[in-house]
C-alpha cells in the first residue's frame, strides 16, 4: 500500500492553503487529492466579484483569489492530482481513491486534512410537492451551468431562498437577459448578506419577498409555473394566501451544508448544529490525526477566512506530526461554528451601504431623501461619508460576467471590469461585453475591451483558459 505523511481531500481554498502552509513547515510528503479537473474548488465558478479584500486588500473575483495560491503551488511543485475522488477514509486514516489514470488506489496517511467544501441542499430535501418537470435547479448548479459552460437557463425565473449563491445568481440572470420575477424567501428576513441585496436585487429592482415560499412545482416535461404562499411565524403556509407565478425556471438557494459523508465514515463526530465536522481548537476532530477545515468544518462568509482555517489546521497537522500535538486537549471555541459576518439590517427608511474603500468594509446606515444625505452611521473614519454620497448621487459599479472564447478548453472565459461604471450604464456594457470573441489561449490579466464604451473601464480576462 502507498504511504503518505498527510493527505489534504479537496483542492479549495482551505486545501490550498493548507497545503501551502504543511509545504513551508518543511511537511513534503503531502497530496491534494481533488475529484474535479482543476484545483481551485467553489472559487472557479465565482466569477463575481467580493474576495480576497481581507487577505489581499483587493476586490478580487473567484478565480484570480484562487489564482494566487495555486501559482504559489506550482511554483513549490507540491503534489496533487485532480480528476481523483476519495470515496472512503478509515478510522486508521486509510484512504480509498479513485481516479481516472490509476483506478482504485488505497494510501495509509498519517495525518488528514478534510477540506471537501460544502453542498448545497436539494429540493428533495425540502419536500416540496408537485411534478418533477426540467428547470429545477440548485443554485450553485445554475452558477456552474452558467458560468463554465455557457447554458442560458430559462427566460422566466423564480428563485426560492435569499441565500448569497441565489442573490448572486439573480443579478447574473439579469444581466444575461433573463427575467427574475422574485426572490421568495420563508423566514421573515433575508439569509444572504445585506450588501447582496443591496447590490443584487435593489439594483436591478428584482423583488424580494419575505415570509413567502413555494408549497408547489406545477409543469409537465418542463416547469411552467408555482403555486407561494405566505407563511405564519411558524413557517406554515397559510391557507387562502397561495398564488401562481409563472415561470420556467426554479432556482433553490435554500442552504448550503458541509459535505460530511467521509467525516462521518471515518467516525469523526458532526457537530449537530453546522453537520460538519465537530473538532477542537486546533481543528482535530475526534479521531487523532484526522483534522477539518474551511468549509467542511462549517460554511463560511468568507473566503480570507476559510485560507486562515487551512493555515491554523495546517499547523496543527506538522504538529500531529512530530508528536508535539496532544488529541483534542484543546478546547474548541464555542462560537467556531456560528457565521463569522453578522447580519445586520438596515433601519426602516434607512439604506444599508457597505464602504468598500478598504478592507474594513463597513456597514454604512444612510438616511437620505433624494439626493440629500440626512445621516450617516456605522463609518470608522470620514471616508464613508464620501462614498455613501457617491454611492446616492451618482452610483458606480463593476461586475463580473464571461465572453466567448474559440478554441479553448471551456467555451467562455470569466472576466471584470477594471473600474467602476456608472450604475445606470451597466446594461449597455453588458451588451458590449456580448460581442466580445477571444481566441484561445487567453491568460488571466488579458484586456478583452480597453475603455469599453469610452467609461474609462477596461474589460479583464480573470481567468487563465488553454
Ligand atoms: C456562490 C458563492 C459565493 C461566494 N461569494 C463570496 C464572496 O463574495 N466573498 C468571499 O470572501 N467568499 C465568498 N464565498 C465563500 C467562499 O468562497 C467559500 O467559503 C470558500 O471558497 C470555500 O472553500 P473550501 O475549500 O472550504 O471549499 P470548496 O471551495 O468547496 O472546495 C472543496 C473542494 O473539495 C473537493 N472535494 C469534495 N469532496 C471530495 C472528495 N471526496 N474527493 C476529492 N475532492 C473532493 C471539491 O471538488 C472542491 O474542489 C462564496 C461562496 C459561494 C458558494
Ligand atoms: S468607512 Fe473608512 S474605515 Fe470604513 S470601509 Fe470606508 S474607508 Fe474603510
Amino acid at each position: 500500500m502507498k504511504t503518505l505523511d498527510v493527505a489534504i481531500v479537496g483542492g479549495g481554498a482551505a486545501g490550498l492553503a493548507a497545503a501551502l502552509t504543511l509545504w513551508d513547515r518543511g511537511v513534503r510528503d503531502i497530496l491534494i487529492i481533488e475529484r474535479e479537473h482543476s484545483l481551485g474548488g467553489i472559487l472557479r465558478q465565482c466569477i463575481h466579484e467580493g474576495f480576497g479584500l481581507i487577505r489581499f486588500g483587493e476586490n478580487l473575483s473567484g478565480p484570480e483569489y484562487a489564482r494566487r495560491f495555486i501559482e504559489e503551488i506550482e511554483k513549490r511543485v507540491i503534489p496533487y492530482c485532480c480528476d481523483t475522488a476519495v470515496t472512503d477514509i478509515s478510522p486508521q486514516k486509510v484512504l480509498t481513491l479513485v481516479s481516472r489514470r490509476e483506478g482504485l488506489v488505497k494510501i495509509q496517511t498519517k495525518a488528514v486534512i478534510l477540506t471537501m467544501g460544502c453542498r448545497e441542499r436539494t429540493r428533495g430535501q425540502l419536500a416540496i410537492p408537485g411534478e418533477r418537470p426540467a428547470g429545477v435547479f440548485t443554485a450553485g448548479v445554475a452558477q456552474a451551468y452558467m458560468n463554465l459552460y455557457n447554458t442560458k437557463l430559462g427566460n422566466d425565473v423564480v428563485i426560492l431562498g435569499s441565500g448569497d449563491v441565489g442573490l448572486i445568481m439573480a443579478r447574473r440572470l439579469t444581466l444575461e437577459g433573463s427575467r427574475v420575477k422574485g426572490v421568495y424567501e420563508i423566514l421573515p428576513h433575508p439569509s444572504g448578506l445585506p450588501r447582496n441585496i443591496a447590490q443584487c436585487l435593489d439594483d436591478y429592482g428584482i423583488p424580494l419577498y419575505l415570509s413567502h415560499t413555494v408549497t408547489e412545482i406545477v409543469g409537465d416535461r418542463r416547469i411552467n409555473g408555482v403555486k407561494i404562499s405566505a407563511v405564519d411565524k411558524d413557517l406554515q403556509a397559510i391557507s387562502g394566501t397561495e398564488r401562481f407565478v409563472s415561470c420556467d425556471t426554479l432556482i433553490l438557494s435554500v442552504g448550503l451544508i458541509p459535505e460530511n459523508e467521509l467525516s462521518a465514515g471515518a467516525g469523526v463526530i458532526l457537530d449537530e448544529k453546522t453537520k460538519g465536522a465537530l473538532v477542537d481548537g486546533a481543528n482535530q476532530t475526534n479521531v487523532p490525526g484526522i483534522f477539518a477545515a474551511g468549509n467542511a468544518r462549517y460554511v463560511h462568509d468568507l473566503v480570507d477566512n476559510v485560507s486562515l482555517d487551512g493555515e491554523k489546521t495546517a499547523l496543527a497537522a506538522a504538529a500531529w506530526l512530530k508528536g508535539t500535538l496532544s488529541a483534542s486537549l484543546i478546547p474548541a471555541n464555542p462560537d467556531s461554528a456560528s457565521s463569522e459576518t453578522p447580519r445586520f439590517f438596515p433601519k426602516p427608511g434607512a439604506r444599508l451601504i457597505r464602504c468598500i474603500l478598504c478592507p474594513n468594509g463597513c456597514d454604512l446606515e444612510v438616511v437620505a431623501q433624494g439626493e440629500q444625505i440626512l445621516s450617516v452611521t456605522g463609518n470608522r473614519c470620514p471616508k464613508g461619508v464620501e462614498y455613501a454620497e457617491s454611492e446616492i448621487r451618482h452610483p458606480m459599479r463593476t461586475f463580473a460576467s464571461s465572453v466567448s472564447v474559440e478554441g479553448g478548453e471551456l467555451p467562455l472565459v470569466s472576466v471584470r471590469l477594471s473600474a467602476p461604471v456608472p450604475r445606470d450604464r451597466i446594461f449597455d456594457v453588458m451588451e458590449e461585453i456580448k460581442k466580445i470573441r477571444l481566441k484561445a489561449p487567453v491568460r488571466i490579466g488579458d484586456i478583452a475591451c480597453k475603455n469599453v464604451l469610452g467609461l474609462e473601464s477596461d474589460v479583464v480576462v480573470t481567468k487563465t483558459l488553454k
